[in-house]
């Protein structure tokens, strides 16, 4: 049984209602990208929310005067906010650009931008925004924050080892976006984000990742984790 399945969480005691019985930190995590260009601000490391539950809601209902009551209970800090200096990009507070810088920023800051021509990975949030329109279950920038995590990592055979092992649980099931994405149908436009994710991103150490089929179980592999992958 524990080799044909993958991992599993078992509880052993009860539980009341309202307890926390899990909580963890992803390896990677990304927004959904239609969310995104539809205006719901988030911090691009924690996706904590960058609106106010009052902004928030004003948006959602489209009443630009719409008051809500005890805005005490909003945890938004926007006194903390600060963006990358180099892109667009925002975050909730110093802390999580820096560990965002630390961790995979460094490689995806779109800001070495040469000219006219639209940075690779914007191409690649585009097809993928193209090829997948919501409801949407998972995000190809996933993919592209843990390649970027192992290209600047100290110990590049541990990071790329970290995420090869959730690859190899991975199994596309019925309905899910990684069967659909694999179905012969969208063989082209799976090729297409890979030629993307070569040209923005290729690494001599994980090549295995850059060919077809290695790219093809990333992409079952965020086909069945939605907006986060792994535990720290
Ligand atoms: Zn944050
Ligand atoms: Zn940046």
């Amino acid at each position: 049984m524990i080799n044909q399945e993958g991992k599993g969480l078992f509880a052993l005691c009860k539980f009341n209602k309202g307890d926390v019985i899990f909580e963890e930190r992803p390896l990677v995590c990304a927004q959904f990208l239609w969310n995104q260009a539809y205006g719901y601000l988030a911090c691009d490391y924690c996706m904590r929310p960058l609106e106010t539950a009052e902004e928030n809601v004003r948006r959602l209902t489209g009443i630009p005067g719409l008051i809500l009551p005890y805005p005490e209970c909003c945890a938004t800090k926007k006194d903390e906010y600060i963006e990358c200096p180099y892109c667009e990009v925002s975050y909730c507070s110093y802390s999580c650009r820096e560990q965002a810088w630390e961790q995979y920023h460094q490689v995806l800051c779109t800001s070495s931008l040469i000219g006219n021509t639209k940075h690779p990975l914007d191409q690649l949030q585009d097809a993928w925004r193209e090829m997948h329109y919501p409801p949407e279950t998972a995000s190809i920038m996933l993919i592209a924050r843990m390649i970027a995590t192992v290209k600047q990592a100290k110990d590049k055979g541990g990071a790329a080892h970290l995420f090869s092992q959730f690859c190899h649980k991975t199994r596309s099931k019925n309905g899910d976006i990684s069967h659909k994405l694999l179905g012969k149908q969208f063989q082209a436009q799976v090729e297409h984000l890979r030629q993307l994710i070569i040209k923005g991103l290729q690494d001599e150490d994980l090549l295995p990742w850059f060919t077809a089929d290695g790219f093809r179980s990333l992409i079952a592999l965020v086909g069945t984790n939605g907006q986060g992958i792994g535990t720290r």
